[in-house]
């Protein structure tokens, strides 16, 4: 029987009592993720398998387990870690040509605390360009498949991430989420996306996007998986000046506790037009499932939120425009070179950039200079404080709040590619959590059409533990977590 059906708590489980042996685990998902990697028909989850230095790995950790040496958490648990995230002699390319034969002299400090903790990097998935997406179109390599249609697309930016455990390429991952990155694409592949508080996990080693949204986070089967990753990959780190000094609570053991009382706000912004009537259905019943386990479900307001959209979309090209500056075919990465410096770097960035990571480039250069500074940064800025304080408030009255993850499920490939707008709206009701620094965590809830829905749970700052809390109830009243796609390749 393969070994690829089990969550990250079974597997450690039976690593740590010598059922199996962390080579094989290993192997197992090596076996699965090359086969698929190497086919025709590849779900392009994977840019780069890390089949020798992960079998190696497994073999250290086999003999710490057989000598009786403490060999961690997660020892021998395979990890696929998106390609934003640096990884010491592993190629890491942001999804980008730019990139693509770059390999780190360093480790991301949270793959380091995985590491540390007996996890094992199995590979680097694929995602868009340098994470500006929500479809995984945009990688500059190919595209990833939906696990459960291939036809469809597995959300983005961290569409390999998602889709590798859906698709038990791996047990466990890590994604980047900016304005929606690991919750929509975590929605559209039937898995658990947790996306921490700003400043709870450190980003470094994590290529800038937007560094004033931008945070790392996991992909798991289930909400117990997700409470221990985050136990570990939380923290201060010295080396990011962003990392909040805060003790970090044990919250794998904060879950088992019911949620009689908690109250849960519902904002009217997140359930009116553009969501679609099916996936309205489903997350309704959801939330109905919430007050059954015995939440007190309050309707409440939110009036900023129309504006986040148009907000994130001028913040962060701003930021993108600054944080690739130094792509310039000099100091990072590949280097197309002409006669002069202007030439070469015209060349380099022109060829190398993809179409997003162009138009984010113009629009926050735009947005940015002397003349619309005020009219467009500026208004941004005073949105995201009005943003801001309509959390603050509602988070007076509530615990938390209970919106859909995505307007609709997973879209068909090449359905919004050409139209950045309609692609952009994918994440309208994940962007107000990142404007707002908060935690959030989308869970399977349910399915409409074959296709996975996301129930998304948004907790005030650093109150990871009671959207855990939340989730991890809901899970073990329902069956969702059971659903997985039937892979026809
Ligand atoms: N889809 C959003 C964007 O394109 C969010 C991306 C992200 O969270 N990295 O910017």
């Amino acid at each position: 029987m393969s070994l690829t059906q089990y969550n990250l708590s079974e597997l450690s489980q039976k690593i740590k009592s010598q059922a199996v042996t962390a080579r094989e685990v290993v192997s197992d998902y090596l076996k699965k993720s090359t086969a698929d990697f190497t086919s025709k028909k590849s779900l392009g989850v994977y840019l780069t398998l890390a089949s020798e230095q992960a079998l190696s790995r497994a073999d250290e950790i086999d003999e710490k387990i057989a000598s009786g040496e403490e060999a961690g958490e997660l020892a021998g648990v395979p990890i696929a870690v998106k390609d934003i995230i640096v990884t010491r002699g592993i190629t890491t390319t942001a999804g980008s040509k730019i990139l693509k034969n770059y390999v780190p002299p360093y480790s991301a400090t949270v793959v380091e605390k995985l590491e540390n903790a007996g996890a094992i990097v199995i590979g680097k998935t694929n995602c868009d360009e340098f994470a500006m997406g929500a479809s995984g179109e945009n990688s500059g390599f190919f595209p990833t498949h939906n696990p459960w249609d291939v036809l469809r697309v597995p959300g983005g930016s961290s569409s390999g991430s998602a889709a590798a455990v859906a698709a038990g390429f791996a047990p466990i991952a890590l994604g980047t989420d900016t304005g929606g990155s690991i919750r929509q694409p975590a929605a559209f592949c039937g898995v658990v996306g947790l996306k921490p508080t700003y400043g709870r996990v450190s980003r470094f080693g994590i290529m800038a996007m937007t560094s004033s949204l931008d945070q790392v986070g996991p992909f798991t089967h289930t909400v117990a998986d997700a409470a221990l990753l985050l136990k570990i990959i939380a923290g201060f780190d010295e080396k990011d000046a962003t990392s909040v000094k805060s003790v970090v609570p044990d919250y794998p053991s904060l879950l088992n506790k019911d949620i009689k009382k908690i109250k849960i706000g519902v904002p009217k912004e997140f359930f009116g037009e553009g969501l679609s009537a099916d996936v309205k259905k489903v997350v309704e019943e959801a939330i109905d499932k919430l007050a059954e386990l015995g939440a007190e479900i309050i309707p409440v307001s939110l009036p900023s939120m129309p504006y986040a959209l148009a907000a994130y979309y001028i913040l962060c090209p701003a930021e993108v425009s600054t944080n690739l500056a130094r792509f310039d075919g000099l100091k990072y990465g590949e280097s197309l070179r002409e006669a002069d410096l202007l030439s070469t770097l015209a060349k380099t960035r022109g060829e190398l950039f993809g179409r997003e990571v162009k138009r984010r480039i113009m629009l926050g250069t735009f947005v940015l200079s002397a003349g619309y500074y005020d009219a467009y940064y500026k208004s941004a800025l005073a949105a995201r404080q009005a943003i801001k304080n309509d959390f603050n408030r509602v988070f007076k009255e509530v615990d938390i709040l209970a919106t859909p993850t995505t307007p609709t499920t997973a879209f068909e490939l090449g359905s919004k590619n050409q139209d950045p707008l309609a692609m952009y709206l994918a994440d309208v009701y994940t962007v107000p959590v990142n404007i707002a620094g908060l935690p959030a965590i989308s869970v399977p809830c349910g399915l409409s059409d074959g296709l996975p829905v996301g129930l998304q749970l948004i907790g005030n700052m650093w109150q990871e533990e009671k959207i855990l809390k939340v989730a991890y109830n809901y899970e073990q009243a329902t069956e969702w977590i059971k659903l997985t796609p039937e892979i026809k390749s």
